[in-house]
């Protein structure tokens, strides 16, 4: 048992005056290469992190449900049979969605017990890093065992998306839970998001003597979400113009025929998706033949796509991206839906101080606030932690 795990069985006594009889976690995630191409039916990926939320559970004999987190002081409580969507806010909806959204895919929540659940967690909330998907695929595996419900990972992956969708009212794809949930450990997890097939790539980053560092710019800027729809909406219209039913249909050999059709900024948008899923589909292919040594020029396109097509980037971001490539990074990226949130930079492992450090100067010299730099590996997805407790 790890400290967080500790935590949560002593925060979850505390907060309940009973004992918890299992511990469930699941990782955040970061995405290595392919940004804004999940909402486009097309290539991600994403890797599980060593940051995780933990969950304390015991069933109850009632149909009360009670959650507590250690990132709030309430705990709330709400009855199996009132539970839905619109019953639901703030940051308990995450696992009463879940449980919810089990409902949904197949739970007969007329009949199943109520439980008393304590969150714990070390994924930074609002990095980029998917604290989200994090707790929503701890609590899916926690209850799709207490309830015996033998669901499979990529259902419960859905389950954790209807929750985020439905209950949260985020518009969010597939990608955050699959990481969480078919991660492993030293390996990213290649996810077709039309099909949703996965598939586990290895990426032998330390015997590479290669480290992923992250750089949260603790910023987060107020056009983010706007932004967001709006890119959506770009690349719709641009699928919509070109006839195809996703931006996934179209390859670099279409570029030329959609930038005689599109306007100017719906075509840089559209080449953004197109040639990202192109670098998801290279990244695969170079992790395969050459290793993650190789993979840096991927990276660092990626990033003056984000930049300059797409337009999702920020000050903080870029200037996080080309000082951790001056400071001895072979490849860098903003990473996450952008306007804010991490960049990463894939260091070798002698440079990681000298990159942090040359971050931490910048952004003081920029006046920008103090970044987070620490340095993530590829973990295992959600699991059950330990033995069932007494
Ligand atoms: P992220 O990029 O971290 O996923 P989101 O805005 O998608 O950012 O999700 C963050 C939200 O998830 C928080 O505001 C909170 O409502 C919820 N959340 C995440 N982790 C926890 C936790 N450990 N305890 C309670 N709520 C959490
Ligand atoms: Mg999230």
């Amino acid at each position: 048992m790890n400290d967080l795990d500790r935590a949560a069985q002593a925060d979850f006594a505390n907060r309940f005056n009973r004992t918890a009889t299992g511990l469930w976690s699941a990782p955040g995630r970061v995405n290595l290469i392919g940004e804004h191409t999940d909402y486009n039916d097309g290539f991600v990926l994403p890797l599980a992190i060593d940051r995780r939320t933990v969950v304390a559970l015991a069933t109850r004999t009632d149909r009360v449900i009670r959650v507590a987190s250690s990132f709030a002081a309430e705990t709330v409580a709400v009855s199996l049979d009132e539970l839905v969507p619109e019953n639901l806010n703030g940051w308990s909806a995450y696992p009463l969605g879940v449980a919810w959204a089990l409902g949904q895919f197949g739970a007969d929540l007329a009949v199943l017990p109520g439980f008393d659940i304590y969150v714990d967690s070390d994924v930074p909330v609002g990095a980029g890093l998917s604290s989200s998907a994090a707790l929503e695929c701890a609590v899916a595996v926690a209850l799709n065992e207490v309830w015996g419900l033998n669901l499979d990972r990529p259902t419960l992956a859905r389950v954790g998306q209807l929750a985020e969708n439905r209950v949260v009212g985020a518009p969010t794809g597939i990608m955050d839970q699959s990481a969480s949930l078919l991660g492993q450990v030293d390996a990213a997890v290649f996810l077709d998001c039309r099909s949703l097939a996965a598939e586990v790539i290895p990426l032998g980053l330390n015997p590479a003597g290669l480290e992923l560092l992250i750089i949260d710019t603790r910023v987060s800027h107020s056009h983010a979400t706007g932004g967001y729809a709006a890119r959506r909406a770009s690349c719709e219209a641009g699928a919509r113009i070109m006839g195809v039913p996703a931006l996934r249909d179209l390859s670099v050999d279409d570029l030329p025929r959609a930038q005689a059709l599109l306007d100017d900024e719906t075509f840089r948008r559209v080449r953004h998706i197109v040639t990202e899923n192109q670098r998801v589909l290279d990244t695969v292919q170079t992790l395969r033949v050459s290793g993650c040594a190789a993979i840096g020029d991927l990276l660092d396109a990626s990033h003056r796509s984000m930049r300059d097509d797409f337009e999702i980037s920020a000050p903080e971001l870029d200037l996080a991206v080309v000082t951790a490539r001056a400071a001895g990074a072979i490849g860098a990226r903003m990473t996450g839906g952008g306007f804010g949130g991490a960049a990463i930079a894939l260091t070798p492992t002698e440079f990681v101080p000298a990159v942090q450090a040359a971050v931490l100067a910048a952004f003081a010299a920029h006046g920008f606030t103090t970044p987070d730099l620490f340095v993530v590996h590829a973990a295992d997805g959600a699991a059950r932690d330990g033995s069932p407790l007494n």
